[in-house]
């Protein structure tokens, strides 16, 4: 079967694409409350560009796409998107990141087009709280589209990031969803990209802590398979899904790091922290043939960084912010 392996040995298997640098919030550890310098229309990856390099990228070992942003429920024609990437040989898994304000009107059809799973962030239950951080009043609507896709019987998962200046006293009743529903919570660590920096992240060690003091002793499972990423899943007596800690600070996953990110301009990055990279648009739109482009993306992921050093000043740190790499 064919891999795709950069210069440590890892297998590269997930593309993460950003489909739009846009958003209907402003969370406030990823966008600044004025925006950022937009990306120009004719900049932006056409959905026959993307579905082009997701193709190549499926004939050289990735297996799994996931549809990210911004916020990928505002980018016009994403069913569409979720079709032709269906349509495509050799990728297993579609899965989508969203703030799920727009997934009840969307999640049927999305279901329908193929898309496998959603990742739902939800940092607060709190209304008022939601709008301080979100700057929407829009937790009704993130809410009913949690049930919605519940209800379509699609897998959902639940994305929390504790920052101790926002939501360090909602925790536990965010992991509560995963007592109450057939789905997993995840707490990402706060990571120091962008506006993240403003803020406090809480660790995964302290978290735990605090969970097992209010939901009693978690069962950490023994290993997640591949395509699940660095969550490390507890389970929890009495609850229907897991609670899983994503700890990029704290227990750096970078030796098991399969990933790579594709920016709503056809960048295409190789680690979170570092702008290092290759651009896919130009060559496409120069007219290069699917091995041209095969042999620009197997030279850029011989490149990709042995690990973060998240935390530390670098020259070559990224200058983005998290809404325009898409997490
Ligand atoms: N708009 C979608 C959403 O909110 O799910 C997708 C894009 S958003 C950038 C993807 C994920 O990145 C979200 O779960 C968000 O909470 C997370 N995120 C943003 N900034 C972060 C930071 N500084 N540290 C850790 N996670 C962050
Ligand atoms: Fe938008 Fe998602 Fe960033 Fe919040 S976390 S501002 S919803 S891209």
């Amino acid at each position: 079967m064919i891999s795709l392996k950069d210069s440590f040995g890892r297998t590269i298997d997930y593309l993460r694409v950003s489909l739009t640098d846009k958003c209907n919030f402003r969370c406030r550890y990823c966008m600044p409350r004025e925006g950022v310098k937009r990306v120009e229309h004719g900049e932006i990856l056409t959905l026959e560009e993307l579905e082009r390099i997701v193709r190549v990228m499926a004939q050289m070992g990735i297996r799994k796409v996931r549809l990210t942003g911004g916020e990928p429920l505002v980018r016009k024609n994403v069913i569409k998107l979720v079709e032709g990437i269906r349509g495509i040989a050799g990728i297993d898994e579609i899965a989508m990141t969203s703030n799920g304000s727009l997934l009840g009107s969307y999640v049927g059809a999305l279901k329908e087009a193929g898309l496998d799973s959603v990742n739902i962030s939800l940092d607060t239950l709190n209304r008022e709280n939601f709008i301080r951080i979100t700057g929407q009043d829009a937790l009704e609507d993130v809410l009913s589209g949690i049930h919605s896709a519940l209800e379509k019987g699609m897998t959902v998962k639940i994305n929390c990031v504790p920052v101790k200046e926002w939501n360090s006293c909602e925790i536990e009743k965010i992991a509560a969803f995963a007592k109450e529903y057939p789905m997993d919570v995840r707490f990402i660590e706060l990571m120091p990209i962008g506006c993240g920096k403003d803020y406090t992240g809480i660790s995964s060690n302290e978290l735990l802590w605090r969970l097992e003091e209010r939901y009693g002793k978690g069962i950490a499972e023994e290993k997640t398979p591949a395509f699940e990423g660095p969550a490390q899943y507890y389970r929890f007596d009495g609850f229907r899904g897991r609670i899983g800690l994503i700890s990029p600070m704290s227990h750096k996953f970078c030796k098991d790091c399969r990933r790579i990110r594709l920016t709503v301009e056809g960048y295409l990055k190789l680690c979170l922290q570092y702008s290092y990279g290759v651009d896919l648009r130009k060559p496409m739109r120069r007219g290069c043939t699917d091995e041209e482009l095969m042999h620009i993306i197997r030279g850029a992921v011989k490149e990709k960084p042995e690990e973060h050093d998240m935390g530390e000043e670098h020259a070559d740190e990224e200058q983005r912010k998290m809404v325009q790499i898409g997490g």
